[in-house]
């Protein structure tokens, strides 16, 4: 651990040094009025480093460099924009421990997940670079006197809004299918960890990336986000947030008209019947509520669990959650870091005040812990005998808590499983494939995973129903969002 933070403390230096500039039109440029903010570790509390406020003024300038960059960007062909961004892959790999450390320290996310978090920052940029060339391939669909001929093109400046969970791996999962459509991007990260944010455009620029085809404008939501959302000359969003804020975007977007697509919130199931491996799914229920500090949207916070064997169950669940190691991000066994922030710490404490006094138990956890630093530390949390009306059950915290409720049958589970106004992600555990097959069917979530934790394959669609999102990323998905489709029909 030591070593880990002499190390961090390295990569830290420069951003203490000097300002955390944006990025327009190829210059790294402080705030035109000159303001900043400050972004600190949720380990200790310290300041790491100022960061150039952006607002409307940055924005329009950044969103002008991405439309004079448009037309040389999307007339480049597929072959040169897909080894520019196996280059910027490149670099990131090179550079993935410098990534992971300030990652860490920046957001409190465990370093466990954070250097495999950066390797899948270049995996995204590989995947898209490699579809890049097809990217505008359409179909050919002929009809009696006429051929149509189906052509995709890139839709125009995107803007890129992205939170403050999983920022460096999140903004590569959006930036790299929009370079790879041939879109010009203006990213605006999370104020909370703008940190990696920087270093990424660092490495395009240094990639070879032309001028302006990505800017980078730091800023609060209401001030450089609304801003990005409003502007005439950015044809689209793609949004990574609360699904609170995905409603105040959709409306800002209105008078221009703009294409969205949203990953918002989740309150995922994760549905344990009595037929399961109990072992396998406890281990799994356990890993996707703590790992990442439970601050991924896809985390299974709430747990259903047929009624013979709920005491059984939750008692293995309450047993492993005991034994998480919480502690310094950088400590190579940490698996539960601090929270991003003490405004969202307060939020977590605030939703297990509220699960007590709900009535809910406490089976484990359920308090604040002094871990190193002093920091935003909150006890892995097992709540038992809840009900799914409870504030717990219905309403996203973002944080190590885990609500577990007893089911009667499967239509119980069915019933409870969809009433949350949320659809992201469910976790089944059953032995009865036939029973997997109905459930899932009629399951509301826009993902399922079957007798596994959350396991990602880059050419599925990514994304929620309900109020977890609009639209898919992923494979075809994500360039279906940054392209026009266009039809020419010819007269045979
Ligand atoms: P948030 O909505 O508060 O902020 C996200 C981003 O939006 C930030 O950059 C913020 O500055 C910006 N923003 C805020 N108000 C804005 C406005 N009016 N106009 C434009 N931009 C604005 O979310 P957060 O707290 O940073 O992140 C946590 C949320 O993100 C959780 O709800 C989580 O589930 C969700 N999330 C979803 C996915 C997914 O794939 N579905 C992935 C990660 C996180």
């Amino acid at each position: 651990l030591e070593e880990n933070i002499a190390k961090a403390a390295g990569y830290l230096n420069r951003f203490r040094d000097r300002d955390v500039l944006n990025q327009i039109g190829g210059e790294a440029v402080p705030a035109l009025d000159g303001e900043t903010f400050e972004t600190v570790s949720p380990v200790d509390l310290k300041p790491l480093g100022r960061i150039a406020h952006g607002k409307a003024a940055d924005i329009n300038r950044a969103a002008k460099a991405a439309k004079t960059a448009f037309s040389a960007w999307a007339a480049m062909p597929g072959e040169q924009r897909k080894k520019l961004l196996h280059r910027i892959a490149d670099a990131i790999e090179a550079r993935a421990e410098e990534i992971a450390f300030v990652e860490c320290m920046d957001t409190g996310q465990a370093l466990r997940f954070m250097s495999k978090a950066a390797l899948r920052g270049a995996e995204n940029f590989r995947f898209f670079a490699d579809r890049a060339p097809e990217a505008r391939d359409g179909k050919t669909l002929r009809a009696p006197g006429q051929v149509n001929m189906t052509t995709r093109v890139p839709i125009g400046p995107v803007g890129v809004i992205t939170p403050w969970n999983t920022p460096f791996m999140l903004s590569t999962w959006k930036i790299a299918p929009a370079l790879a459509a041939g879109c010009t991007i203006v990213h605006k990260p999370a104020e909370f960890s703008p940190l990696t944010a920087r270093l990424l455009i660092e490495i395009a620029k240094e990639a070879g990336l032309p001028e302006g085809v990505w800017n980078l404008v730091n800023g609060f939501g209401e001030d450089a986000g609304k801003a990005l959302t409003e502007h005439p000359d950015i044809k689209a969003i793609g949004f990574v947030g609360e699904s609170r804020t995905g409603s105040l975007i959709m409306k800002q977007g209105a008078d221009t008209l703009k294409r969205v697509h949203f990953e918002l919130g989740g309150k995922n199931p994760v549905i344990v019947f009595a037929d399961a491996d109990l072992d396998r799914a406890a281990d799994a229920a356990v890993f996707m509520i703590f790992s990442l500090n439970g601050e991924r949207c896809t985390s299974s916070s709430r747990l259903l669990v047929e009624e013979g064997v709920y005491d059984r169950f939750t008692t293995m669940v309450a047993e492993k959650a005991k034994r998480i190691k919480v502690g310094h991000p950088l400590d190579p066994e940490t698996v539960v870091g601090p929270l991003i922030h003490p405004i969202h710490e307060a939020k977590v404490l605030e939703y297990i005040a509220i699960g007590r006094s709900e009535g809910a138990e406490v089976a484990t956890g359920g308090e604040k812990l002094a871990g190193p630093g002093g920091g935003c530390y909150v006890a892995p949390t097992l709540f038992t005998r809840a009900t799914n009306a409870m504030r717990i059950a219905q309403e996203e915290i973002f944080g190590p808590v885990l609500t577990a409720i007893p089911f009667k049958d499967e239509d119980e589970a069915l019933t409870l499983a969809n009433d949350v106004r949320y659809g992201l992600t469910g976790y089944l555990w059953t032995s009865d494939v036939t029973r997997a097959f109905r459930f899932t069917d009629q399951l509301e979530a826009g993902m399922t995973w079957v007798n596994s934790e959350n396991v990602r394959h880059l050419p599925t669609p990514f994304g929620g129903v309900k109020n977890s999102g609009i639209g898919r990323d992923g494979g075809d998905w994500s360039f279906d969002f940054y392209m026009e489709t266009k039809n020419i029909a010819f007269a045979t």
